[in-house]
Parts: C-alpha cells; structure tokens; sequence
C-alpha cells in the first residue's frame, strides 16, 4: 500500500492539530522545543523512554500502525507507573517508511491519542523522519513525582509481602499490544500503603521480581505456586507450547502488570480492603537468602532458574512480533 507524498510539516501540522494538552505544558508541538511548567511543590521529575522496533517488538504488517501507536504510549505510561509517578507530556520520535508514511502516522496517532486523552498526558513534541527502513517509535514520557514516591525497586526487606496487580501469562498470543498502564492504581496503592519497592511485568515476574532482589541488596524470594494468578493466555500459550503453564505465567513477560513489595501487615490491610479499581494477589515473600524459589502446595521448595526475556541474549528475529 502506497499513500500519497506527504511534508514532513504538513504531517507535524496533522499531530500538532490532534494532539492533547496539560497543565503543566506551556508550550508544546510548534516551537523548537517543548516547555514545562516546574511542579509548584517542587516534587522531582520522573523521565522514561522506550524504542519499538518493527520485527523485533511488533509486526506492522500484521497487527497495525494504531495498535503500535498505542503500546508505544501504554509502555511508557507503565513505567511511569511503576515508579508511582503522574504521567504529565510524551515526546514521540519516528522514523516512517516512506512509501506509506501518511497512513502510518495517522494510525500512531488512532492508536496514541485516545490513550494520552484518557491519562491527561500532553503531546508535546517529536521528531518525523521519513526512511526507506522499516517503521522505529521512540517514544518519552515525562511525569511528576507524587510524595512519598517515586518508589524504587530498591527498597524490598526480608519478610516484606510480594503482590501483583493481575493475571499473568501469555500475553505474546496478542495481549502484549494493547496493554492497560497501571498509573491510577499505583497511585491508588501510594496513597494507601507505599510499596517498599515498585517495578512493572515487562519481561516476567521471575525476570522482573529478580530485578528488585538484586536492586535490594541481594536478597531472595519464595514464590506460592498456587498462589500466581494465572491468565487464561497462559493456559493457552502452554497447550501450544507444550510447557507447564507456570512457567508461562513467571516467564513470557510483557504482562505490564505491576509487582510491588510491602510490609506483611500493609499487604494484609490491602488484601483485606483492597483500593477501589484494584486487583491485588500475594504471590509471595522476601528472603535474606538470595535466588528465588517456588513452593508448592505440597510444600516442596525448589529453585527457579531465572528467566524471561532478554533483547541482548535472545535471537535477531520477531520476540514479541507473534
Ligand atoms: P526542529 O527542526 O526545530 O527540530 P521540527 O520541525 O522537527 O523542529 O519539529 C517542529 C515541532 O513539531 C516541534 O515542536 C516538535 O517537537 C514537533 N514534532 C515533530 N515531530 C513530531 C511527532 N512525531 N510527534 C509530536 N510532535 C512532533
Ligand atoms: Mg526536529
């Protein structure tokens, strides 16, 4: 499919004229950069950025420029999250392909808009290139801090509780391109109970989990076996794949769930009373001893080797362009 050619302004002029605002944006799309207004309580910035490549992160062939649009945003918006932040402006750098540049970007933003609409994120600025490559969206978002966060991975404690905010697995069966950012909940979970430490599911709770341990000082983990919500994409993904649906749900990664670590007692109070909108399951604990382990029901403890995805370590091809 061919569009007609298309300026690089004229498709700026396109983006300037449907993107959303903010208060905390003074000027956005139009000038030769953004400005922002500082927090009025002085509260630290939070910046993130990811890159989506096609053929490695998508297909754009297969599953659609608005569909891109929309995991760009949502996968930034989560890491705004998992740092208990408030997403304020993204910034959305492409390079087009060139013979259907007009149609690509406008279903970025089909896919896009609506999703910085419902947040109340501005789109505040860009770059546009066309290339004779395939389809590159780099796309950064900016957010404001809201006390006592941002939280780190950093602060788990021996004994502390460990909670997810769904079901996991097998989300590369079609899940992982429209994923729901979990910001109003991990502000729901700020105001209630601050986690000791916050991180997002995008490579795997056994990946992703092992981050925090590590960031924590070395320590360890005891996961319930029983006790991991199990997407129904999991079970799915295992009758094809033919592995234990376990293992989906601690490895496949992209769930874009959050994993959060609290006192005993303060996850207690939240699966008692959970904040409104929030779903909430312990899955486990901290241990001083480092590695994390699987206990079944039976109460066999064994090993878990550390998996989950690793854009260095796995092949060229298409990991999550199923
Ligand atoms: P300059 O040449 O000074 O870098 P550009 O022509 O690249 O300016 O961009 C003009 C304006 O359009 C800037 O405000 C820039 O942030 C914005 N912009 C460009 N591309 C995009 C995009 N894909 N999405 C959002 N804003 C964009
Ligand atoms: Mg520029």
């Amino acid at each position: 499919m061919t569009d007609e050619p298309i300026g690089e302004f004229e498709l700026i002029r396109r983006i300037r004229a449907r993107a959303s605002s903010h208060p905390g944006v003074l000027l956005g799309i139009g000038d030769d950069a953004a400005i922002l207004r500082r927090s009025p309580d002085g509260h630290p910035i939070v910046v993130t950025t990811d890159m989506l490549l096609d053929g490695r992160h998508f297909l754009l062939n297969k599953h659609g420029a608005e569909a891109v649009g929309y995991k760009s945003l949502a996968v930034n918006l989560s890491d705004i999250a998992a740092m208990a932040a408030k997403p304020v402006a993204a910034f959305v750098s492409v390079a087009l392909p060139k013979g259907s540049a007009r149609s690509v970007a406008e279903g970025l933003m089909d896919g896009m808009i609506p999703l910085a609409d419902r947040f109340k994120v501005a789109l505040a600025g860009g770059d546009t290139n066309g290339w004779s490559g395939p389809l590159v969206i780099c796309v950064t978002v900016i957010g404001e801090a809201v006390p006592p966060g941002p939280i780190r991975r950093s602060g788990a404690r021996p004994g502390d509780a460990i909670l997810v905010t769904g079901p996991l697995g097998g989300s590369l069966l079609g899940r992982h391109l429209h994923p729901e950012p979990r910001v109003i909940e991990a502000l729901a979970l700020l105001d209630r109970a601050p986690p000791t430490a916050l991180i997002d599911l995008s490579d795997g709770l056994a990946s992703d989990l092992g981050h925090i341990l590590t960031e924590s000082g070395g320590l360890g983990a005891t996961l319930e076996t029983d006790s991991i919500p199990i997407h129904p994409d999991a079970e799915r993904s295992s009758l094809q794949s033919g592995r234990p649906t376990i293992e989906h749900a601690l490895g496949d990664g992209e769930d874009f769930e959050l994993c959060l670590t609290t006192s005993p007692e303060a996850a207690q109070s939240l699966l008692n009373v959970p904040p409104p909108g929030v779903s909430l399951f312990r899955v486990g604990t901290i241990d001083v001893e480092p590695g994390i382990r699987l206990r079944s029901r039976s109460g066999k403890v064994s090993p878990l080797p550390v998996s989950g995805f690793d854009h260095l370590t796995r092949g060229e091809a298409t990991d999550h362009a199923t």
